[in-house]
């Protein structure tokens, strides 16, 4: 008998008649003889909502209270499914994060898993039962009741996985299986029969809201096997592997957008040592991540210096700036909300020199202008503006002909 966790996102379980279906799949999958313990997201755009409905009474909710609030949708979806599987004749049990032992950090909307004490599940499964846990959400170790970030129910399945020493974690969603590039954007995009947990980490962290990025991070460090799967199909999904365990190693796996970052550029700053800590210093102080840094040369013993961050952490950067660009004698300093990330990701770029150069002829036959470039062994990543974005990752997509299942040669690219 194996044991698996089964995780189903919003849509899956987006209204009755569906959640009645995901009830129906799970109790195949118990009657074909394995344990099963399943992760539920909130029901279609409830959180969404619930986000919502508080800045509607809040101008800023405090956290704890935030995460009160959006913990309570997939405590529906988890109740609601338990409900349909007993109904046909199953023994369902349904669990908070905190029943099931999730235990996180402090960190109210971003909590990390730092614990899984999963003996209660376990022994439901070890009473024949069908275990429902609620996903993205755990209790603090300040005994507070905590979420785990966007898109978090993956984590809580991977984490559920380690701790139950799952054969498989299955990740359902409303695509069957993890694509070259988003399907929604790209109608030409192929899916992948396995992608290694280094791209896919890349992917995840990069835009490609598949799967969370936490839960590639942590079913890389625990082992766990992992299949992105449709949960209207039964079709075979994405298994993300081992990079040694990947049969064809293809140059470029995928593509990744990301709309939520801006851009900010501080002008004229002296060239002299010690100016990009201090100009870092402060905004790591503040937990803002910054990435794609760039520094041009300087004229005339002054530099510009652009980097990215996440949008949403652009108020809080903003004071933190000012300050700073008097501190180190700048000129000053330019946001730019209107931007986008597409990042081309391929663990075969690493002895295939051209793709970068496919992918900058690409843009520029379109006409797109690339504001920042940066690289890393398996990943190119070019800031363009917001408006090209889609247009940007069809072409790339193109011109590096990943819609067919071909190993590229860089000089055929
Ligand atoms: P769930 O609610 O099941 O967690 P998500 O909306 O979080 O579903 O993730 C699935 C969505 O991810 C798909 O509908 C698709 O639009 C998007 N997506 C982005 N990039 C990719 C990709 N490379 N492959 C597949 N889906 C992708
Ligand atoms: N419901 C949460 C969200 O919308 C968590 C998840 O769906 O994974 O982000
Ligand atoms: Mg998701």
């Amino acid at each position: 008998m194996s044991l698996v966790v089964q995780k189903y996102g919003g849509t899956s379980v987006g209204d009755p008649e569906r959640i009645r279906r995901v009830a129906q799949r799970v109790v195949e999958t118990a009657e074909g003889g394995d344990a099963v313990c399943v992760v539920v997201s909130a029901m279609g755009h409830t959180t969404d909502e619930l986000i919502e409905l508080a800045a509607q009474v809040s101008r800023d909710p405090h956290p704890r209270e935030m995460d009160m609030l959006l913990t309570a949708g997939e405590r529906i979806s988890m109740a609601l499914l338990s409900m349909a599987i007993n109904d046909l004749g199953h023994n369902a049990v349904s669990f908070t994060g905190s029943q099931a032992g999730i235990v996180t950090d402090t960190t109210h909307g971003k909590a990390k898993i730092v614990e899984v004490r999963s003996a209660r599940v376990r022994e439901a499964l070890e009473e024949g039962k069908i275990a429902i846990v609620a996903g993205f959400q755990g209790v603090s170790t300040a005994r507070d009741v905590t979420t785990l970030g966007r898109g978090g129910s993956d984590t809580t399945a991977v984490a559920m996985a380690a701790a139950l020493e799952a054969d498989v974690c299955e990740i359902y969603t409303d695509v069957d299986g993890v694509y070259t590039a988003d399907p929604r954007l790209v109608p030409g995009a192929r899916k992948l029969r396995q992608v290694s947990f280094e791209e896919m980490l890349d992917l995840s962290a990069n835009g490609a809201g598949v799967l969370a990025l936490r839960s590639v991070e942590y079913a890389r460090t625990h082992g766990v096997k992992l299949h992105v799967r449709s949960s209207f199909k039964p079709d075979e999904g994405t298994w993300v592997v081992k990079e040694e365990d990947v049969l064809e190693q293809a140059i470029v796996s995928g593509i990744a957008h990301d709309t939520g970052e801006a851009k900010v550029t501080i002008r004229a700053v002296p060239d002299r040592p010690g100016v990009a800590g201090r100009t870092f210093r402060p905004l790591a102080e503040a937990g803002i991540n910054v990435d794609m840094i760039v520094q041009n040369t300087s004229v005339a013993g002054l530099a510009d210096i652009s980097f990215t961050l996440p949008e949403s952490d652009l108020a809080r950067a903003e004071p933190i700036l000012e300050q700073l660009a008097r501190a180190i004698d700048a000129e000053g300093f330019t946001c730019e909300r209107e931007i986008a990330k597409v990042s081309v990701v391929g663990a075969g770029m690493r002895s295939n020199p051209g793709v970068a150069a496919a992918i900058f002829e690409a843009l520029a036959d379109e006409g797109i202008n690339i504001e920042i470039i940066s690289t890393s062994s398996i990943r190119v990543s070019c800031v363009v503006p917001a408006r090209d974005a889609e247009r940007a990752v069809n072409v790339i997509h193109e011109r590096l002909r990943l819609a067919d299942n071909v190993l590229l040669q860089a000089d055929g690219v």
